[in-house]
């Protein structure tokens, strides 16, 4: 069976955030740095996967996805304003956004861009900590969904990209919910630049992926489908409706299907076959998964799956037949983040090897 690659990049210990603020209240993080190890470790178990690290790339596709403006900030904002972080931390957080409604009737913000309230102008929550490395992190994380393109470009069928921090919150000019910059929207516009005319992503994270949706809401050319739990119960709230369908030439390329408390494993298949179907009928060339654990039973979150469901929903996307690239998104209970992804990774190649038989 022929070596999957799995890659991942040391420089994401550097974001290890003591704590983010939910509902007002200081929490630990729960995007801990293991994650990625216990992953590799899962699937060091295995036979038929080859570990390497993310290449650098230059910022092209990065800039066509997020504004100069909040990369620069970001690149930034620890060497400006982390003296001013609150003692006892190693993070600073936004306390004061930049709401629409607060700005209506006024001229365009463009004077503002100095001091540490900076941060409220491109972010929407107080999820997502910046420390003294998160920024190194996130580029970091961008270069090995980038690695990951690499590999689809040069002809493999499947790769695993262990992005840490994840991206799928983050909109063009806005961070949040733990995410900083889209890897997998940035992964999709590469494989646009690179040639394949129609990119499809499919986001199975329990949350709505708000920020992808947002980034290809008007286009034809990328078909975003999304399974989540409805944003009346389940971050981020106010994004990831199912009468969100896209807008302009992007219309009807948006899909959100909600996950209803409870669903099990065969519940599960039943909402993403018709998924997949419309995923079928957009005739894309290619495949990107934003790829969420956060559904596992015993998860904070838990969307009810266990183990071996994982295998199951990995054949049936598997079964469409396309490349594919895997992003790491949520996923934060260590057991079910290993032992579901490799268990999603042997259902998603075994129909991978079908597939390429039967072309042969
Ligand atoms: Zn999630």
């Amino acid at each position: 069976m022929a070596q999957i690659p799995v890659i991942s990049s040391p420089a994401h210990v550097g974001h290890a955030p003591a704590m983010e603020i939910i509902a007002g209240v200081p929490i630990p993080s729960i995007d801990m740095i293991e994650r990625v190890d216990v992953i590799e470790r899962a699937l060091v178990r295995e036979s038929g996967y080859r570990f390497e690290r993310g290449r650098e790339h230059g910022d092209e596709a990065l800039l066509a996805v997020h504004s100069p403006a909040m990369v620069e900030f970001l690149r930034t904002a620890w060497e400006r304003y982390g003296h001013l972080r609150p003692e006892g931390t190693d993070v600073i957080v936004a306390d004061t956004f930049v709401h629409e409604r607060l700005r209506a009737g006024l001229e365009p913000l463009e004077e503002c861009r100095e001091g540490p309230a900076t941060i409220g102008e491109f972010t929407f929550d107080t999820i997502a900590a910046l420390g003294p490395d998160t920024f190194a992190a996130a580029r970091a994380s961008v270069d090995v969904a980038l690695t990951g393109v690499d590999e689809l470009l040069a002809g493999e069928r499947l790769a695993l990209a262990l992005c840490r921090p994840p991206g799928h919150h983050a909109t063009r000019d806005l961070f949040g919910g733990g995410t900083y910059l889209n890897n997998v929207a940035i992964a999709a516009e590469e494989l646009r630049r690179s040639g394949h005319e129609r990119v499809a992503i499919l986001d199975t994270d329990y949350h709505s992926g708000n920020g992808t949706q947002s980034i290809f809401y008007d286009r034809g050319d990328v078909f975003f489908a999304s399974i989540h739990a409805s944003p009346a119960r389940a971050y981020p709230f106010h994004v990831g409706w199912e009468g969100e369908r896209g807008a302009g030439a992007g219309r009807g390329a948006t899909l959100n299907v909600h996950l209803p408390p409870d669903t099990g494993g065969a519940g599960y298949l039943e909402l993403l076959a018709p998924v997949l179907s419309r995923i079928a009928a957009f005739e894309p060339d290619v495949l990107v998964v934003s790829l969420g654990f956060d559904t596992y039973v015993d998860d904070p979150f838990d969307g009810g799956l266990k183990i071996g469901d994982y295998a199951e929903i990995g054949r049936a996307i598997g079964e469409l037949g396309l490349p594919t690239l895997a992003v790491l998104e949520g996923g934060y209970n260590l057991e079910g983040l290993g032992a579901g992804l490799a268990a999603w990774m042997e259902g998603a190649r075994s129909m991978r090897a079908t597939s390429v038989e039967e072309r042969s």
